[in-house]
């Protein structure tokens, strides 16, 4: 595990490395200590495609809450089965029910937030697809951060923080890589079916995400605690 220095020496020689190179990095420096979160439903499918051609044995981690769409579902199998990724499903260990209905923090705790902290108990560091242009609350992410989780230190890889959604829309084209149906139909971003509505042109891109409840986040990207350099 690296120290605190030496996250600050390493993300300062990734200035402006592009997400392969970062990906590449965060892969060759904790072997067998890394793992990958995807959702299917956004730039997610960025990471994992250039994963597949990096390490197919490095662990993708799916939150699988029980509430995502059936379209999300098939198209996980599909997008592992044909890049041979090793997905692995983390389940909440209690069912809430509909607790979105009343209380969504509580519910995303459970479905999200728990499953993912108890399986980063096993890793060093955790690749996300974050980007800084998504919303206000993900504009000061860096490419590699470090933060604490659980009285332990783990560093937190953002490959894409500096792309823009054209930038992952362009990646996805030029590789031919396949993207979640429903982002054809209306959807910006994809997480459970409760909490999702399609948005309209010129509405931010998680704008549909928890509408209308000022909810923002779901907890998975603000349970740990960012230690400042
Ligand atoms: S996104 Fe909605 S349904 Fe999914 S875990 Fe959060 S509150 Fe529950």
């Amino acid at each position: 595990m690296l120290n605190a220095a030496q996250v600050r020496e390493q993300a300062a020689a990734l200035t402006g490395a592009d997400p392969e190179t970062t990906l590449t990095w965060a892969v060759d420096t904790f072997p067998d200590k890394v793992t990958l979160t995807v959702s299917f439903g956004g730039g997610g499918v960025v990471l994992a495609h250039l994963l597949s051609r990096i390490d197919r044995t490095v662990p993708v981690l799916f939150l699988d809450t029980a509430f995502h769409f059936p379209e999300t579902y098939a198209f996980k199998e599909r997008f592992a089965k044909r890049y041979g990724l090793k997905v692995v499903d983390l389940k909440p260990q209690t069912d809430p029910g509909p607790l979105y209905q009343t209380d969504p923090d509580r519910c995303c705790f459970i479905r999200k937030v728990e499953p993912l902290e108890r399986a980063l108990v096993g890793f060093d560091a955790w690749i996300s697809a974050v980007r800084q242009d998504q919303s206000a609350t993900r504009s000061s992410t860096e490419l590699v951060e470090l933060h604490e989780v659980g009285g332990r230190p783990i560093v937190k890889v953002f490959p894409l923080a500096h792309w823009s959604r054209a930038d992952v829309w362009r990646y996805l084209r030029e590789n031919g890589v396949p993207y979640h149906p429903l982002l054809d139909q209306g959807y910006s971003s994809i997480g459970c079916w409760p909490c999702t509505r399609p948005t309209a042109p010129g509405e931010a891109e998680r704008a549909g995400r928890w509408s209308g409840t000022g909810k923002t986040e779901c907890g998975l990207h603000t349970f740990t605690v960012k230690q400042e350099a």
